[in-house]
């Protein structure tokens, strides 16, 4: 039913460069218009969410921010100008006034300080300003649009920086807000990243937000009879089977599973919001990562299940990390330990990347990133527990994750065997391995020098080229 499918579209920044890019989105609404209800979700001009953390971190120290502040109006500017050329003035009122408010916004930094909630609501302008430019830009093409920010129906929980939604509400405002739109034939052009907690302030929902911005208005937009999508345009054609930067021959991958994308999309490549999967994955909405540069058909379709499949789908890595081994006879039977090593960590703010435990249990050998290494062997030698002359803390900073990931591994026996053989054959030594239970993902770690040669010999191995 034509009028029952809601296509909602995210645009990244790297999608509104020049006056050819905001052309080419009119066409893909055109393409997309006749079968689809649309919904537009847009990101912040490309580099504009950094440049404002950094007035932001600027105003904090008190230093000089105009230029960056500058920076960002003149790249707004000259954009409104190419693409609205005489009918540019509204809009450039409209900057202007956001700029001030901004400036207000870091003037007050200046005198009290930066807070987590401050560097939020000075964030949330990148979107605004992009998403009202393109909303301007479309009514004058004659499409049908309205502009909406998103903190006026997206409700999180306090967690500024990195919020997650609350759906109960969010779906209620969703159907006063944003369906009525739809309804009257109008396409929504919603803000992605920001949204607001209960008491109203602004909040976002962490770095690539905007995905999950998407993610979330399928999930409340999806009812038991309709069919929602999702296309998220980026400047890449999909998830690839592994980096180019180490395999030249790696493919786009065309289908993955929810399982997969979360290990694959992220890791390594940070192609998608850590968490945007999680907002659809039980209703199976699908999700296709399309090229905005190229006019191809090739794409990543991310769904619930898919036909026959490889065992393995692709490789993923993190090139600079910091290995961590906690060693002592100690350790061994005394229950605990592990935990009081992860809370550590935890209540200093360290992720963990990857844990793995010998069943001697005379050692926990744990991957945290490069920045963290020396942290979080002090925390360790600091601690009144682990540094003790019983237990040993070693850190290595030459060392790479490697995760090979595969919906299919799990029930398929003899693949970490096929992996570590093929590595030992080419002299290729494994300083730790870790498997998830789900066994989708076998994770290990290597010495960096060895991280290209592995990617290629498990690229051959697995038929990834
Ligand atoms: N503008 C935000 C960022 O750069 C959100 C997004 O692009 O999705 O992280
Ligand atoms: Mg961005």
């Amino acid at each position: 039913m034509a009028d029952e499918s809601i296509l909602i579209m995210k645009i990244g920044g790297s999608c509104l460069r020049n006056a050819e890019d905001f052309d080419k989105i009119v066409q893909i609404i055109k393409n997309y218009h006749s079968r689809y209800k649309l919904v537009l979700v847009v990101s912040a001009l490309s580099g504009v969410t950094d440049l404002l953390i950094q007035t932001a971190k600027r105003s904090e120290k008190k230093e000089d921010y105009n230029d960056l502040l500058n920076g960002i109006k003149v790249k707004h500017e000259k954009i409104v100008k190419e693409i609205l050329k005489d009918y540019h003035i509204p809009v450039i009122e409209y900057l202007e006034d956001n700029i001030k408010e901004i400036e207000k916004r870091l003037e007050d930094c200046v005198e009290y300080g930066l807070s987590c909630a401050k560097l939020d609501s000075i964030t949330s302008y990148g979107e605004i300003l992009s998403t009202f430019i393109l909303s301007n830009y479309l009514k004058n093409r004659g499409i049908n649009t309205v502009y909406l920010p998103a903190n006026s129906f997206l409700v999180t929980d306090d967690v500024y920086n990195d919020a997650l939604p609350l759906f109960d509400i969010t779906k209620k405002m969703v159907k006063y807000k944003v369906i009525p739109i739809l309804e009257k034939g109008f396409i929504p052009i919603i803000t992605g990243f920001i949204a607001r907690n209960k008491e109203g302030h602004i909040t976002t929902l962490g770095r690539g937000g905007s995905d999950f911005t998407a993610t979330i208005l399928a999930h409340c937009l999806k009812k038991d009879d309709n069919d929602v999508r999702i296309i998220l345009w980026k400047d890449v054609s999909g998830v690839m089977t592994a980096s180019p930067k180490f395999e030249p021959n790696a493919k786009i991958i065309d289908t993955l599973t929810y399982a997969e994308a979360k290990e694959l999309a992220y890791f390594g490549a940070k192609l998608l919001h850590p968490r945007c999967i999680y907002a659809v994955e039980d209703l199976k909405i699908p999700i296709e990562i399309r090229n905005f540069d190229k006019e191809t058909n090739e794409h990543t379709l991310i769904v619930d299940k898919r036909e026959e499949h490889s065992i393995v789908t692709g490789l993923a890595q993190i090139e600079n990390v910091a290995m961590i081994t906690v060693e002592g006879e100690a350790m061994v039977s005394i229950p605990g330990t592990a935990a009081k090593i992860f809370d550590l960590m935890g209540a200093n703010n360290i992720n963990v990347l990857m844990i793995s435990q010998a069943s001697s249990e005379n050692n926990i050998t744990f991957l945290v990133t490069l920045d963290d290494g020396d942290r979080a062997k002090d925390l360790l030698i600091q601690s009144p527990l682990f540094g003790k002359k019983w237990f040993k803390i070693k850190r290595e900073l030459n060392v790479s994750l490697v995760a090979v990931v595969g919906e299919n591994m799990g029930g398929t026996p003899g693949v970490a065997g096929r992996i570590f053989s093929a590595l030992g054959k080419k002299k290729i030594n494994i300083r730790a391995i870790a498997q998830g239970s789900s066994e989708i993902n076998v994770s290990f770690i290597i010495l960096r020098k060895d991280l290209r040669r592995t990617i290629n010999i498990l690229a051959r191995e697995f038929d990834l080229v």
